[in-house]
């Protein structure tokens, strides 16, 4: 199939195949929308089957990337590269420094950052080659998560994104004793269950990872939940923080929550699921308006990273969140097509 055809192209202005036989790096970058600024995003390294399904990965990921950072307010675009490689088996650092070599080619157009299968060490390896790796200033401060990790700045998004849609749906000003259950209490998870639980919640916590579970019932007072269970339960907040696409036919159906607040990237399984949640009076808040804390944080590198101004941005995301809300209302239009909407206005217009 032509590229120019596939379904998932959206008008990106550069897809590049890397290929360098020392290393054995097969690697594909798609810059999608450079109208704001350089496309950021993750390098992704899996073992994909063929490089079909790699290009459909960061076709669509790269997508995302531009819509997320517009409507996070970023003077950046959306970029995405995936390394067609086995994080734990095959990838080396040699290959790392080659996926260097191929975004300093692009001179800049693609900034890159960690992503599932590639981390601080990788990045490192990157940097030797290439002045476009987003990060690299150490902490300034101690409150200061660090630029590279991203997860803590990602919580205190998803926070403050479930303040502002308690606000809108309940009138509530605080979440004292408000119920939320958490699916998923990884990285970004056990960081928001903390938030959570200072803030007076209680929490209902599933993960697939006991340990993680255990963690949250001792220091957060939370109540161990089965993974299948969690999305039923009777809350009043949803916080889906594991994986994708669990907003789907079967779970919405059972959903008892009136709030969907959640870190995890592509919640919808399909786009009508958003009006599904809109007619049973479910507010959600989407995806990648709330999880923008990640990005956000990587947008503060080098000499301008000054903490204060990382959380005033990422604290943006309530107000960014009840404009979403307000106008879904208003026009009767699910929030995850409102999004899309206030995003496409500010890279289209450039
Ligand atoms: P993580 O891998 O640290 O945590 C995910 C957790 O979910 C793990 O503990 C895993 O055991 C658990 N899990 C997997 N399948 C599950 C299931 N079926 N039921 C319950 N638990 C399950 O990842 P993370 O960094 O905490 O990110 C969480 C989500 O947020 C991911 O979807 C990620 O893409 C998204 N996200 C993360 C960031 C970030 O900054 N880390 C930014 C934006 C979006």
């Amino acid at each position: 199939m032509s590229v120019f055809d596939h379904p998932e192209f959206d008008d990106h202005e550069q897809i590049v195949y890397g290929f360098d036989a020392d290393s054995g790096l097969r690697a594909i970058i798609a810059v999608h929308n450079t109208a704001l600024g350089p496309g950021l995003g993750g390098c992704r390294v899996f073992a994909y089957p063929d490089d079909a399904d790699a290009l459909t990965d960061v076709l669509r990921l790269s997508r995302g990337m531009t819509y997320k950072a517009a409507l996070a307010d970023m003077q950046q675009g959306g970029g995405k590269s995936v390394v067609l490689a086995d994080p734990r088996r095959s990838k080396t650092p040699q290959m790392m420094q080659a996926m260097g070599r191929l975004i300093q080619s692009l001179g800049g157009s693609y900034l890159v950052a960690e992503d599932s299968g590639s981390n601080e060490a990788d990045m490192r390896e990157m940097v030797k080659q290439t002045a476009f790796v987003a990060g690299g200033a150490a902490p300034i401060n101690p409150d200061d998560p660090g630029d590279r990790d991203t997860s803590a700045a990602t919580a205190l998004g998803v926070f403050v994104g479930i303040q502002a849609a308690v606000k809108f749906k309940l009138g509530l000003d605080d979440l004292k004793g408000l119920r939320v259950a958490l699916q998923g209490a990884g990285k970004v998870g056990q960081v928001l269950a903390a938030h959570l639980h200072q803030a007076g919640a209680r929490l209902w916590v599933s993960d697939s990872y006991a340990p993680a579970v255990d963690f949250c019932v001792e220091k957060f007072a939370a109540k161990a939940v089965a993974p299948e269970d969690i999305a039923g339960l009777d809350v009043d907040i949803f916080s889906p923080c594991a994986l994708g696409a669990v907003l789907n036919e079967q779970s919405i159906a059972l959903m008892k929550a009136k709030i969907i607040a959640g870190a995890a990237n592509n919640q919808l399984a399909e786009p009508h699921h958003g009006l599904n949640l809109l007619e049973r009076e479910v507010l959600y808040a989407p995806d990648y308006a709330i999880n923008a804390g990640g990005i956000i944080n990587l947008y503060y590198s080098g000499t301008r990273r000054r903490w204060a101004d990382i959380e005033a941005h990422i604290r943006r995301i309530g107000p960014t969140l009840e404009e979403i809300f307000k106008r879904s209302s208003e026009a009767g239009k699910p929030t995850s097509e409102i999004a899309d909407q206030m995003a496409e206005a500010r890279f289209k217009k450039k």
